[in-house]
Protein backbone atom coordinates (compact mmCIF):
# COMPACT_ATOMS: atom_id res chain seq x y z
CA UNK A 1 0.00 0.00 0.00
CA UNK A 2 0.81 3.66 -0.58
CA UNK A 3 2.48 5.45 2.37
CA UNK A 4 -0.93 7.79 2.77
CA UNK A 5 -2.88 5.12 2.99
CA UNK A 6 -0.32 3.27 5.59
CA UNK A 7 -0.62 6.51 7.43
CA UNK A 8 -4.15 6.57 8.03
CA UNK A 9 -4.71 2.73 9.08
CA UNK A 10 -1.56 1.52 10.51
CA UNK A 11 -1.85 0.69 13.85
CA UNK A 12 -5.59 1.03 14.75
CA UNK A 13 -8.88 -0.58 13.38
CA UNK A 14 -12.35 -0.15 14.60
CA UNK A 15 -12.24 -1.37 18.54
CA UNK A 16 -13.93 -4.63 18.52
CA UNK A 17 -15.33 -4.18 22.25
CA UNK A 18 -17.78 -0.91 21.19
CA UNK A 19 -17.38 -0.54 17.08
CA UNK A 20 -15.87 3.37 18.08
CA UNK A 21 -13.62 4.62 15.18
CA UNK A 22 -11.39 6.91 16.51
CA UNK A 23 -8.55 4.53 18.89
CA UNK A 24 -10.03 4.86 22.92
CA UNK A 25 -7.48 6.20 25.31
CA UNK A 26 -6.13 3.45 28.00
CA UNK A 27 -5.22 5.16 30.97
CA UNK A 28 -5.17 2.25 33.08
CA UNK A 29 -0.99 1.79 34.29
CA UNK A 30 -1.97 -1.56 35.27
CA UNK A 31 -3.16 -5.19 33.32
CA UNK A 32 -4.61 -8.34 34.84
CA UNK A 33 -2.69 -11.53 34.96
CA UNK A 34 -5.01 -14.54 33.77
CA UNK A 35 -5.32 -17.52 36.04
CA UNK A 36 -2.06 -19.23 35.08
CA UNK A 37 0.00 -16.12 36.36
CA UNK A 38 0.79 -14.88 33.02
CA UNK A 39 -0.67 -11.74 30.49
CA UNK A 40 -3.00 -12.78 28.44
CA UNK A 41 -3.32 -9.46 25.90
CA UNK A 42 0.79 -9.05 26.64
CA UNK A 43 -0.24 -6.07 28.31
CA UNK A 44 1.20 -6.03 32.35
CA UNK A 45 2.32 -2.62 33.46
CA UNK A 46 2.39 0.98 31.36
CA UNK A 47 5.89 1.13 31.64
CA UNK A 48 6.82 -1.94 30.14
CA UNK A 49 3.47 -1.45 27.21
CA UNK A 50 0.48 0.32 26.91
CA UNK A 51 -1.94 0.04 23.72
CA UNK A 52 -2.04 3.52 22.63
CA UNK A 53 2.04 3.60 22.86
CA UNK A 54 2.12 0.44 20.68
CA UNK A 55 -0.36 1.43 17.97
CA UNK A 56 1.88 4.79 17.70
CA UNK A 57 4.34 2.48 17.62
CA UNK A 58 3.55 0.12 14.91
CA UNK A 59 1.76 3.61 13.03
CA UNK A 60 6.01 5.10 13.07
CA UNK A 61 7.65 1.94 11.83
CA UNK A 62 4.81 1.56 9.08
CA UNK A 63 5.27 5.04 7.48
CA UNK A 64 9.07 4.88 7.77
CA UNK A 65 9.57 1.22 6.55
CA UNK A 66 11.22 0.39 9.76
CA UNK A 67 10.51 -2.90 12.03
CA UNK A 68 10.32 -1.26 15.07
CA UNK A 69 9.81 1.58 17.08
CA UNK A 70 10.05 2.76 20.34
CA UNK A 71 8.14 5.91 21.51
CA UNK A 72 9.66 8.01 24.43
CA UNK A 73 8.66 11.16 26.03
CA UNK A 74 10.33 13.76 23.81
CA UNK A 75 12.73 13.53 21.30
CA UNK A 76 15.72 14.57 23.48
CA UNK A 77 14.50 11.18 25.49
CA UNK A 78 15.04 9.05 22.12
CA UNK A 79 18.19 10.87 21.51
CA UNK A 80 19.28 9.93 24.69
CA UNK A 81 18.07 6.41 24.93
CA UNK A 82 19.96 5.70 21.32
CA UNK A 83 23.22 7.33 22.97
CA UNK A 84 22.78 5.28 26.68
CA UNK A 85 22.69 2.25 24.02
CA UNK A 86 26.37 2.39 23.21
CA UNK A 87 29.02 1.53 26.25
CA UNK A 88 31.70 3.86 27.97
CA UNK A 89 34.39 4.59 25.23
CA UNK A 90 32.89 3.68 22.25
CA UNK A 91 32.96 6.91 20.06
CA UNK A 92 30.38 8.77 18.33
CA UNK A 93 30.37 11.16 15.09
CA UNK A 94 28.22 13.72 15.15
CA UNK A 95 27.54 17.14 12.77
CA UNK A 96 28.49 20.28 14.01
CA UNK A 97 25.32 21.94 13.50
CA UNK A 98 23.29 18.96 15.33
CA UNK A 99 19.75 20.11 16.94
CA UNK A 100 21.44 21.88 20.07
CA UNK A 101 19.87 19.82 22.52
CA UNK A 102 21.74 16.82 20.36
CA UNK A 103 24.55 18.42 21.11
CA UNK A 104 24.15 19.24 24.48
CA UNK A 105 22.94 15.95 25.55
CA UNK A 106 26.56 14.51 23.79
CA UNK A 107 28.96 17.20 25.33
CA UNK A 108 27.76 17.67 28.99
CA UNK A 109 25.54 14.19 29.33
CA UNK A 110 26.92 11.45 27.27
CA UNK A 111 30.53 12.97 28.52
CA UNK A 112 29.78 12.07 32.11
CA UNK A 113 29.12 8.25 30.87
CA UNK A 114 32.52 7.80 28.81
CA UNK A 115 31.13 8.11 25.70
CA UNK A 116 33.44 10.71 23.48
CA UNK A 117 32.05 12.51 20.11
CA UNK A 118 33.88 14.35 17.41
CA UNK A 119 31.57 17.11 15.81
CA UNK A 120 32.22 17.59 11.90
CA UNK A 121 30.80 19.03 9.13
CA UNK A 122 28.73 16.09 7.65
CA UNK A 123 28.53 17.91 4.15
CA UNK A 124 32.21 17.94 4.08
CA UNK A 125 32.64 13.50 3.01
CA UNK A 126 36.63 13.68 3.88
CA UNK A 127 36.17 15.82 7.35
CA UNK A 128 33.78 12.58 7.71
CA UNK A 129 35.79 10.08 6.96
CA UNK A 130 38.93 11.59 8.81
CA UNK A 131 36.69 11.72 12.38
CA UNK A 132 36.01 8.18 12.27
CA UNK A 133 37.87 5.64 14.01
CA UNK A 134 38.54 2.40 15.20
CA UNK A 135 35.84 2.86 18.44
CA UNK A 136 33.51 4.52 16.29
CA UNK A 137 29.94 2.82 16.92
CA UNK A 138 27.58 5.77 15.89
CA UNK A 139 27.56 8.20 12.79
CA UNK A 140 24.85 10.83 13.79
CA UNK A 141 22.90 12.83 11.16
CA UNK A 142 20.39 15.63 11.07
CA UNK A 143 19.12 16.71 7.27
CA UNK A 144 17.86 18.92 6.99
CA UNK A 145 19.78 21.33 10.01
CA UNK A 146 19.39 23.65 11.90
CA UNK A 147 19.03 26.56 11.43
CA UNK A 148 21.15 26.97 8.00
CA UNK A 149 19.50 23.55 6.00
CA UNK A 150 22.07 21.78 5.36
CA UNK A 151 21.04 18.70 3.57
CA UNK A 152 23.91 15.46 4.05
CA UNK A 153 23.99 12.60 2.16
CA UNK A 154 23.12 9.95 3.54
CA UNK A 155 24.06 7.52 1.32
CA UNK A 156 27.55 8.94 1.05
CA UNK A 157 28.04 8.97 5.03
CA UNK A 158 26.32 5.30 5.37
CA UNK A 159 28.74 3.74 2.94
CA UNK A 160 31.99 5.83 5.33
CA UNK A 161 29.67 4.16 8.46
CA UNK A 162 29.60 1.09 6.74
CA UNK A 163 33.16 0.39 6.06
CA UNK A 164 33.79 0.44 10.24
CA UNK A 165 30.68 -1.05 11.33
CA UNK A 166 28.87 1.85 12.59
CA UNK A 167 26.19 2.52 12.62
CA UNK A 168 23.93 5.56 11.01
CA UNK A 169 21.19 7.27 13.45
CA UNK A 170 19.10 9.68 11.33
CA UNK A 171 17.33 12.33 13.02
CA UNK A 172 14.46 12.40 10.76
CA UNK A 173 12.75 15.18 12.54
CA UNK A 174 12.86 18.30 9.64
CA UNK A 175 11.81 15.58 6.29
CA UNK A 176 9.21 13.47 7.87
CA UNK A 177 9.24 9.77 6.39
CA UNK A 178 6.70 11.70 4.55
CA UNK A 179 9.39 13.80 2.40
CA UNK A 180 12.93 11.29 3.21
CA UNK A 181 12.96 7.44 3.78
CA UNK A 182 16.43 6.97 5.71
CA UNK A 183 16.14 3.36 5.54
CA UNK A 184 16.14 3.28 1.56
CA UNK A 185 19.51 4.86 2.12
CA UNK A 186 21.33 2.94 4.74
CA UNK A 187 20.51 4.44 7.88
CA UNK A 188 20.02 1.68 10.33
CA UNK A 189 18.07 3.99 13.15
CA UNK A 190 15.49 7.24 12.76
CA UNK A 191 15.18 9.19 15.45
CA UNK A 192 12.22 11.59 15.77
CA UNK A 193 11.16 14.68 18.06
CA UNK A 194 7.45 13.60 17.18
CA UNK A 195 6.52 16.87 18.93
CA UNK A 196 7.52 18.53 15.83
CA UNK A 197 5.02 17.45 12.25
CA UNK A 198 4.27 13.79 13.35
CA UNK A 199 2.16 15.68 16.20
CA UNK A 200 2.02 18.75 13.73
CA UNK A 201 -0.52 20.63 16.40
CA UNK A 202 1.78 22.37 18.61
CA UNK A 203 0.41 20.62 21.33
CA UNK A 204 2.26 17.29 22.34
CA UNK A 205 6.03 16.77 23.19
CA UNK A 206 7.38 13.47 22.39
CA UNK A 207 9.86 11.26 20.32
CA UNK A 208 10.57 7.76 18.98
CA UNK A 209 13.52 5.55 17.58
CA UNK A 210 12.77 3.43 14.96
CA UNK A 211 14.72 0.74 14.01
CA UNK A 212 15.80 -0.67 10.24
CA UNK A 213 16.13 -4.50 12.12
CA UNK A 214 15.21 -6.05 15.37
CA UNK A 215 18.37 -6.41 16.24
CA UNK A 216 20.42 -6.56 19.67
CA UNK A 217 21.44 -2.76 19.52
CA UNK A 218 17.76 -2.08 19.60
CA UNK A 219 16.60 -4.81 22.07
CA UNK A 220 19.12 -2.42 24.19
CA UNK A 221 17.52 1.18 23.06
CA UNK A 222 13.83 -0.71 24.56
CA UNK A 223 15.60 -1.95 27.60
CA UNK A 224 16.52 1.76 28.15
CA UNK A 225 12.88 2.80 27.30
CA UNK A 226 11.40 0.02 29.63
CA UNK A 227 13.90 0.22 32.82
CA UNK A 228 15.15 3.93 32.40
CA UNK A 229 11.30 4.63 31.74
CA UNK A 230 11.21 7.52 29.49
CA UNK A 231 7.78 6.85 27.68
CA UNK A 232 5.60 8.07 25.85
CA UNK A 233 2.27 8.81 27.71
CA UNK A 234 -0.87 7.20 26.71
CA UNK A 235 -2.59 10.30 25.42
CA UNK A 236 0.50 12.00 23.96
CA UNK A 237 0.86 8.69 21.97
CA UNK A 238 -2.71 9.25 21.05
CA UNK A 239 -1.97 12.70 19.92
CA UNK A 240 0.53 11.69 17.76
CA UNK A 241 -0.78 8.59 16.31
CA UNK A 242 -3.58 11.21 15.17
CA UNK A 243 -1.40 13.42 13.91
CA UNK A 244 0.46 10.54 11.82
CA UNK A 245 -3.30 10.09 9.78
CA UNK A 246 -3.06 13.33 8.21
CA UNK A 247 1.12 13.47 7.24
CA UNK A 248 1.42 12.94 3.95
CA UNK A 249 -0.82 15.84 3.25
CA UNK A 250 0.30 18.35 5.80
CA UNK A 251 3.38 18.01 4.51
CA UNK A 252 2.68 18.65 0.61
CA UNK A 253 0.74 21.59 2.08
CA UNK A 254 3.96 22.94 4.39
CA UNK A 255 6.32 22.20 1.26
CA UNK A 256 3.94 24.20 -1.08
CA UNK A 257 3.64 27.07 1.56
CA UNK A 258 7.76 27.08 1.93
CA UNK A 259 8.16 27.34 -2.05
CA UNK A 260 6.23 29.95 -2.85
CA UNK A 261 7.89 32.22 0.39
CA UNK A 262 11.26 30.90 -0.35
CA UNK A 263 11.26 32.19 -3.45
CA UNK A 264 9.97 35.90 -2.48
CA UNK A 265 12.45 36.35 -0.14
CA UNK A 266 15.40 35.22 -3.16
CA UNK A 267 13.73 38.15 -5.16
CA UNK A 268 13.74 40.56 -2.23
CA UNK A 269 15.93 43.23 -1.97
CA UNK A 270 15.82 43.95 1.25
CA UNK A 271 16.74 40.33 2.28
CA UNK A 272 20.91 38.95 2.15
CA UNK A 273 20.54 35.41 2.11
CA UNK A 274 17.90 32.65 1.84
CA UNK A 275 18.42 29.16 3.11
CA UNK A 276 15.45 26.72 1.38
CA UNK A 277 16.83 23.03 -0.13
CA UNK A 278 13.79 23.65 -2.76
CA UNK A 279 16.02 27.18 -4.19
CA UNK A 280 18.08 25.59 -7.29
CA UNK A 281 20.98 27.78 -5.65
CA UNK A 282 21.07 26.27 -2.49
CA UNK A 283 24.70 24.38 -1.99
CA UNK A 284 23.31 21.11 -1.42
CA UNK A 285 20.11 21.33 -3.95
CA UNK A 286 20.89 18.23 -6.10
CA UNK A 287 21.42 15.71 -3.49
CA UNK A 288 18.38 17.11 -1.65
CA UNK A 289 16.98 16.71 -4.91
CA UNK A 290 17.89 13.00 -4.74
CA UNK A 291 17.16 11.93 -1.39
CA UNK A 292 13.97 13.98 -0.52
CA UNK A 293 10.68 14.09 -2.22
CA UNK A 294 9.72 17.75 -1.09
CA UNK A 295 11.73 19.93 0.34
CA UNK A 296 10.26 20.40 3.59
CA UNK A 297 8.72 23.61 5.85
CA UNK A 298 11.34 25.20 6.98
CA UNK A 299 13.37 28.31 5.62
CA UNK A 300 16.25 30.69 7.29
CA UNK A 301 16.97 33.82 5.87
CA UNK A 302 19.10 37.05 6.76
CA UNK A 303 17.59 40.58 6.02
CA UNK A 304 19.86 43.45 5.24
CA UNK A 305 20.90 45.81 8.26
CA UNK A 306 22.57 43.43 10.98
CA UNK A 307 21.15 42.24 13.86
CA UNK A 308 19.13 44.97 15.11
CA UNK A 309 17.52 44.98 11.93
CA UNK A 310 16.15 40.96 11.91
CA UNK A 311 14.96 42.00 15.99
CA UNK A 312 12.67 44.61 14.64
CA UNK A 313 11.55 42.53 11.35
CA UNK A 314 10.60 39.89 13.99
CA UNK A 315 9.27 42.34 16.21
CA UNK A 316 7.00 43.45 13.44
CA UNK A 317 5.47 40.48 12.23
CA UNK A 318 1.38 40.01 12.76
CA UNK A 319 0.70 36.46 11.16
CA UNK A 320 3.70 34.61 11.57
CA UNK A 321 3.91 33.99 15.88
CA UNK A 322 7.25 34.66 17.83
CA UNK A 323 8.00 31.37 19.21
CA UNK A 324 10.37 28.51 18.19
CA UNK A 325 9.61 25.07 17.82
CA UNK A 326 8.47 23.61 13.98
CA UNK A 327 6.13 21.67 12.61
CA UNK A 328 2.47 22.92 13.41
CA UNK A 329 -0.35 24.54 11.23
CA UNK A 330 0.39 28.12 12.34
CA UNK A 331 3.69 29.80 11.18
CA UNK A 332 6.45 30.31 13.84
CA UNK A 333 9.42 33.08 12.98
CA UNK A 334 12.04 33.68 15.64
CA UNK A 335 15.46 35.47 15.84
CA UNK A 336 17.44 32.20 15.88
CA UNK A 337 20.85 33.64 17.44
CA UNK A 338 18.78 34.97 20.76
CA UNK A 339 16.79 31.28 21.48
CA UNK A 340 20.81 29.88 21.29
CA UNK A 341 22.33 31.89 23.22
CA UNK A 342 25.76 33.65 24.02
CA UNK A 343 27.93 30.87 22.77
CA UNK A 344 25.85 30.70 19.49
CA UNK A 345 27.71 30.59 16.06
CA UNK A 346 24.38 31.39 14.33
CA UNK A 347 25.03 35.09 12.33
CA UNK A 348 23.03 37.94 14.32
CA UNK A 349 20.48 38.67 11.53
CA UNK A 350 19.40 34.85 10.99
CA UNK A 351 15.94 34.66 11.21
CA UNK A 352 14.58 31.18 11.30
CA UNK A 353 10.66 30.24 9.87
CA UNK A 354 8.47 27.10 10.57
CA UNK A 355 5.97 27.62 7.65
CA UNK A 356 2.21 26.83 8.47
CA UNK A 357 -0.82 25.63 6.45
CA UNK A 358 -2.06 29.46 6.33
CA UNK A 359 -2.48 30.56 2.42
CA UNK A 360 0.95 31.38 1.21
CA UNK A 361 -0.05 34.82 0.07
CA UNK A 362 -1.67 36.00 3.42
CA UNK A 363 2.46 34.45 4.59
CA UNK A 364 3.83 36.33 2.33
CA UNK A 365 2.30 39.78 3.11
CA UNK A 366 3.32 39.46 6.27
CA UNK A 367 6.56 39.19 5.70
CA UNK A 368 6.10 42.36 3.21
CA UNK A 369 5.35 44.28 5.92
CA UNK A 370 7.90 42.87 8.42
CA UNK A 371 10.51 43.89 5.90
CA UNK A 372 9.78 47.35 6.49
C1 LIG B 1 13.00 19.55 18.58
C2 LIG B 1 14.05 18.68 18.06
C3 LIG B 1 14.65 17.69 18.87
C4 LIG B 1 14.32 17.53 20.34
O1 LIG B 1 13.00 17.11 20.54
P1 LIG B 1 12.15 17.43 21.86
O2 LIG B 1 10.86 16.74 21.56
O3 LIG B 1 12.03 18.92 21.98
O4 LIG B 1 12.89 16.85 23.00
C5 LIG B 1 15.60 16.85 18.30
N1 LIG B 1 15.95 17.00 17.01
C6 LIG B 1 15.41 17.94 16.22
C7 LIG B 1 15.87 18.03 14.80
C8 LIG B 1 14.44 18.81 16.70
O5 LIG B 1 13.93 19.75 15.90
Amino acid sequence: MHKETLAVHAGHGVDPATGAVAPPIYLSTTFERGTDGGYPTGYSYSRAGNPNRAQLETALAAIEGGAATAAFGSGSAATLAVLQSLAPGDHVVAPTDAYHGTTRILRDLMSRWGLAATFVDMTDLAAVERAIEARTRVVWIETPSNPLLHVTDIAAVAAIAGAVGARVVCDNTWATPALQQPFAHGADLVVHSTTKYLGGHSDVLSGAVVAKAEDDFFARVREVQAVGGGVAAPFDSWLVARGIRSLHWRMRGHVVNAAAVAAFLRDDQRVEATYYPGLPDHPNHAVAARQMSGFGGMISFQPRGGSANALAVVGRARLFIRATSLGGTESLIEHRASVEGPQTRTPGNLIRMSIGLEHADDLIADLDQALG
